[in-house]
């Protein structure tokens, strides 16, 4: 699924660890949050213009841990564990909820959340948890909206504006992606860059 786009954001995979306290020092950093199967590692890849680079994330054992990757100008990417496997037992699910729960409080060079919500199927509860979560502790984050090739075109305004506002956001503040078709890449990894140049 690589993507052709003028300026790939150079990424390079750095290390996995189990806790924020064991990552690398970084002088700025953003993570990618949002449940499994929400297209995070194909965003990962497109924005890096890459077909295999998330698969070190997708890893069976680097799923559940933290994964940082580094960008030329020392700016970091840490793609946090998905949520929502219906599978994981309850004392295991709590343990990735506080991994990720610890990171994103304590993680000092965290400049911004982006959290990834599914474009064709909008927020889920557990989406909305997360970003209630992250208003009521003042964490900022930004939605992106994954798999905009998946909508109907016919449909799109619509979706725009229901997925918004399941988020509580204006639409003019989602992010519109597709890294099946490349749309939106360049725009997010501009962003991505002005926000991990130091
Ligand atoms: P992750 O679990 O969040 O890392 O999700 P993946 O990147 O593995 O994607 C989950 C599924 O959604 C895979 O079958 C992908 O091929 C598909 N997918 C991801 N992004 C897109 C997209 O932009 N468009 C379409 N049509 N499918 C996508």
């Amino acid at each position: 699924m690589a993507t052709r786009f003028p300026v790939p954001l150079q990424f390079r995979f750095v290390t996995s660890a189990k806790r924020h306290i064991d990552l690398p020092e970084s002088p700025c950093e953003v993570a990618l949050v949002g449940r499994s199967n929400v297209g995070k590692s194909s965003l990962i890849n497109a924005l890096a213009n890459r077909r295999q680079l998330a698969k070190v994330s997708n890893t069976p054992g680097r799923t559940q841990l933290l994964n940082l990757f580094e960008l030329p100008g020392g700016g970091t990417v840490v793609d946090l564990p998905g949520y929502g496997y219906a599978a994981v037992p309850g004392r295991e699910k709590a343990g990735w909820q506080a991994m990720i729960e610890h990171y994103l409080l304590e993680r000092e060079p965290l400049e911004l959340v982006f959290v990834l919500v599914d474009g064709e199927i909008g927020p889920t509860k557990l989406d909305v948890q997360m970003l209630t979560w992250l208003r009521e502790n003042g964490v900022p984050h930004t939605v992106v909206a994954t798999k905009l090739d998946k909508v109907k075109p016919s449909k799109l305004a619509t979706r725009k504006r229901d997925l918004a506002k399941g988020c509580e956001l204006d639409p003019g503040d989602v992010f519109w992606v597709s890294a099946a078709k490349g749309d939106g890449i360049e725009h997010l990894a501009r962003h991505v860059t002005t926000l991990l140049t130091p």
